[in-house]
């Protein structure tokens, strides 16, 4: 008897099918597909609350009064399946599943065939007159039942298997007979007792008491835990594994049975069409873990054609009772179709899109839902390179294109080494499997790719791989792989360990050396999809983007403008950082306002191309930002080069030319460079005249020198220090801006002043841009039509927003510098110190530099529109730190009323359909 009136085990038939918190996805599931009359093998679910209860128990005992309902359960499924468990005549034997509310694939255990032993395998044998039925059964149950509740090693079974095969010849499984069936049974008990010390469990209910415990503690299991690490599932999102046990059925009972996955559409492109895989004659771990390579779905019509219609009425069943892709499995047990599970499908960015549109198109979601459905992030797969169509190479074999995109990388064997080569040396590593297991799933993190010889497009690493956007060649036959040798050998040829090898997911086909790739294109379904998008977005999509060719790309993202053009980065340019630098090192302002003037046209030309690309569309350019001694050599790097050239000066001394030459030739490169670059000859008073200006250099990055130079001299406090600059930058801002008008290009600058603190600031340079305007309309005749703007970026900054708006037509918020101003850490430093520290013992939940920290970072800013907008209600307010493309700032920069986002260009589209889900979510709210 229960000790609480808490309800732990549910019936198929009475179980909330919406409730996957505590019945888990799969078990609701079963429920729910009981419930709507699908064809569901009978059975029960042990709810996640019981496994919680069952983790916090120290004696690790079941919840008092758990398996008294378990006992209750099972005598109900004996009475519906008119069968016995553990008995000697049609016998009863069930699956136990764990399943929690997140769908985690292959990442926690199930056993099938429980209740086989040696009386029940008799009746089976019986019932069924099918001897090499059972003890195929029988093996498969010994061999996981040893592995996941007795913690038997797999090589044990394995190494038993091979022999048997060996001694009756054959290579494929389904060619054994039942004797050698029998043998490996045999022998699997023997390793259990060997391994274990006791023999194999007997009594069905013990092996039900010792499923149930194992699957539970599952859950606390290292694959389990590094699998909601890694995909960030918190005990909100699912907390314990429900326990389905479910009556089973046999696919291997004869070429009337079979077992399968199907999709009811395809997950690799989204078209309408059933796709699946299965096998005649087989159990449903021989298509999951790819022993047998399956056939398509489409063949199942000429081999059952009965089955095959039974099939596409469930597909549709399932579509219209769900409004959602399904994948799901199925078993036929003599020419009866039974549905074993189903769950959302799980597809590439690409089919997600396609699926969306063409289900809105066929009435069975709407607008809304087909937006929602896809997750923005996932977006980034459709902007995965593809290999170079130019590119002449000839593939060395192929494969399923199990997973989409193209990857290059060391090919290497086993899932700890990629491990240890891709994540901690960081290099780009191919994972190269025969098959592979969940055990390997660290290696696939730390992998570009994954080649496999065998196993089909549902294998675990076509599954896997598709989940996290990796590409994946699945089931090349044509390569043998022998891991022990850390070799692969096609055909006459042959890739070991650390030769660069390329995969493409789309095609399958597999490449030695690496390949180059290009950007990819949009889909009509995603151009549809983000129309969509803009039409439910209020909040505007603008890019960060310094160059046309940026600029350029942005647009086709579907970026509305530039929220950020860092002139900065104009700066280092190789043709024009020596005019910077001359800029910087300039003792007076007569050679500096000289330098000025030769950088003026450069940067004119470099705001009129981005004003080309970019019209009708706003452009904000941010004057110069960091402190200038970035644009310098390194102090220590001068010091080393002054003293090679002071040597250099002293050999030089009496040497013939052809001895001159050498010397050079022996000096390095850059001070070869230098002095070479004067006159092509080593001359001592050339050296001499480098080091004089080398010399100069070194005291002015001495003088320059800062302890935080973050904190330091730079943005508006830098251009207040030298007027000349930030003049230099608005008169071509302007300029640009007047030559586009007057060649009737539409233009809409902004100037964003970066760092400011203080309103005095942003009246000085405003006094300066006015005055520059003044200067341009009186020799042209014509207003320039621009904006003028703050960065809001310094903590102080939103404190004073009432008066910065003053100033100000538009605040662009730089939450890089906030969050850095905001949490006092440096942002150069935290992330390689101790920020990693702080998340993963969860001082911090995140690293605020990725995830914008809504209730400090955040807060400020909300007060920051507020008080803005007090003194002026159309302040126009956007986002440009690197936040601007995280869909979570996004929805948060949505709440707080802010008019636009601005995020690196590949991120535009990701922004896009962001924005859209902030519109629909905050309209649901
Ligand atoms: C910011 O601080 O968020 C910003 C956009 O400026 P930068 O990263 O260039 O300092
Ligand atoms: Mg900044």
């Amino acid at each position: 008897m229960a000790t609480d009136s808490k309800k732990r085990v549910f019936a198929f038939e009475e179980g909330d099918g919406k409730n996957k918190h505590l019945l888990g996805g799969k078990g609701a599931n079963l429920c729910e597909m009981t419930q709507i009359g699908l064809n569901v093998p009978p059975g029960f679910v042990l709810s996640t609350e019981a496994c919680l209860d069952f983790l916090a128990s120290p004696t690790k005992d079941l919840p008092p009064g758990l398996w008294e309902e378990v006992q209750a359960q099972m005598t109900a499924l004996e009475k519906k399946t008119k069968k016995g468990f553990g008995a000697a005549d049609e016998p009863l034997l069930v699956s136990v599943r764990s399943g929690s509310a997140m769908s985690m694939p292959g990442m926690m255990d199930t056993i099938l065939n429980l209740g086989l032993n040696a009386t029940t395998l008799k009746g089976v044998i019986k019932a069924t007159g099918d001897e090499r039925f059972g003890y195929d059964a029988y093996r498969r149950f010994i061999q996981l039942f040893g592995k996941i509740a007795l913690n038997v090693d797999d090589a044990y079974f394995d190494k038993q298997f091979e022999l048997v095969k060996k001694a009756a010849g054959v290579k494929e499984d389904v060619a054994l007979s039942a004797s050698d069936l029998k043998d490996a049974a045999e022998r699997f008990l023997r390793v259990v007792q060997e391994q274990t010390g006791r023999p194999f469990p007997e009594d069905p209910y013990e092996q039900l008491l010792i499923a149930i415990k194992a699957v539970f503690g599952s859950w606390g299991g290292k694959r389990a835990v590094d699998y909601r690490r890694q995909f960030n599932i918190t005990p909100a999102m699912a907390n314990g594994t429900a326990v389905n046990i479910c009556t089973m059925v046999f696919g291997n009972r004869g070429d009337d049975s079979g077992t399968g996955v199907g999709f009811t559409r395809d997950p690799g492109t989204g078209e309408n069409v059933l796709y699946g895989e299965y096998l005649v004659n087989a159990q449903g771990e021989d298509v999951v873990a790819g022993i047998r390579t399956p056939k398509p779905l489409t063949s199942l019509k000429a081999d059952m054609p009965e089955m095959a219609k039974q099939l596409d009425a469930l597909r549709d069943r399932l579509e219209s009772h769900y409004k959602e892709v399904q994948d799901f499995e199925f078993t036929i047990e003599r020419n009866i179709l039974y549905c074993l599970q189903t769950r959302n499908g799980k597809m590439n960015a690409v089919a997600q899109v396609r699926t969306s549109v063409e289900m809105e198109k066929q009435g069975i979601i709407t607008k809304a839902q087909a937006l929602l459905r896809v997750a923005p992030e996932s977006l980034e797969q459709m902007l995965f390179p593809r290999l170079d169509p130019k590119a002449k190479v000839t593939a060395v074999a192929s494969g399923l294109p199990a997973s989409p995109g193209a990857a290059s990388g060391i090919a290497v064997f086993d899932a700890d080494r990629a491990e240890m080569l891709g994540k901690e040396q960081g290099f780009k590593v191919i994972l190269v499997r025969e098959e592979t297991k969940p055990e390997d799933i660290h290696g696939f993190f730390a992998s570009e790719g994954i080649l496999t010889s065998r196993g089909g497009k549902t294998s675990h690493a076509a599954v896997v791989a598709r989940g996290m956007g990796k590409c994946c060649v699945a089931g090349a036959e044509g390569i043998h792989v022998d891991v022990d040798k850390r070799i692969a050998i096609v055909g006459d040829t042959s890739f070991k360990e650390g030769d660069m090898i390329t995969l493409d997911g789309t095609s399958g086909k597999v490449y030695l050396g690496e390949i180059p790739t290009v950007e990819p294109e949009f889909t009509d379904e995603l151009v549809t999809l983000l129309t969509w998008a803009d039409e439910v977005a209020r909040i505007k999509v603008m890019a960060n983007s310094d160059t046309p060719v940026d600029a350029r790309r942005a647009l086709k993202y579907g970026a509305v403008g530039i929220g950020l053009a860092r002139t900065e980065r104009m700066f280092n340019d190789p043709a024009r950082l020596p005019i910077v630098i001359d800029m910087i090192v300039a003792d007076t302002q007569e050679e500096r306002q000289e330098a000025l003037d030769r950088l003026l046209p450069l940067q004119q030309k470099d705001f009129k191309a981005l004003f080309e690309v970019m019209s009708p569309f706003p452009v904000v350019i941010r004057l110069l930002d960091p402190p200038i001694h970035e644009f310098l050599p390194n102090e220590n790097t001068l010091v080393r080069e002054i003293a090679e050239l002071q040597q250099l000066a002293k050999n030089a001394h009496g040497l013939t030319a052809l001895g001159a030459a050498m010397t050079l030739m022996q000096a390095s490169d850059k001070v070869r460079a230098d002095v070479d670059g004067l006159r092509r000859q080593l001359d001592p008073m050339l050296v001499e005249e480098v080091i004089v200006k080398k010399e100069r250099m070194l005291r002015k990055v001495r003088s320059l020198f800062e302890t935080n130079p973050m904190l330091g001299h730079r943005g508006v406090r830098l251009g207040i220090s030298f007027p000349e600059i930030y003049q230099m930058q608005i008169r071509a801002i302007l300029e640009a801006a007047a030559e586009c008008q007057n060649e009737g290009i539409e233009v809409h600058p902004k100037i964003k002043v970066p760092q400011v603190c203080t309103a005095e600031e942003l009246k000085i340079v405003k006094k300066w841009v006015d005055a520059i305007h003044d200067e341009i309309k009186a020799r042209t005749g014509k207003p320039v039509k621009f904006q003028f703007g703050t960065m809001i970026e310094v903590v102080r900054a939103c404190m004073r927003a009432e008066t910065l708006a003053e100033q100000s037509e538009f605040f662009s918020f730089g939450t890089n510098d906030l969050t850095q101003a905001a949490f006092s850490f440096s942002r150069e430093d935290a992330e390689n110190k101790f920020l990693p520290l702080y998340t993963q013992s969860e001082v911090l939940q995140d690293n605020p530099f990725e995830v914008l920290d809504e209730k400090g970072v955040g807060k400020l800013m909300e007060l920051a529109v507020k008080w803005g907008r007090s003194v002026k209600p159309d302040l126009l307010v956007g986002i440009c730190g690197e936040h601007g493309g995280h869909p979570a700032a996004i929805a948060f920069c949505d709440k707080i009323g802010l008019d636009y986002v601005s995020c690196s260009g590949p991120r535009v589209p990701v922004a896009r359909l962001a924005a859209a889900h902030a519109a629909l979510l905050a309209a649901k709210a």
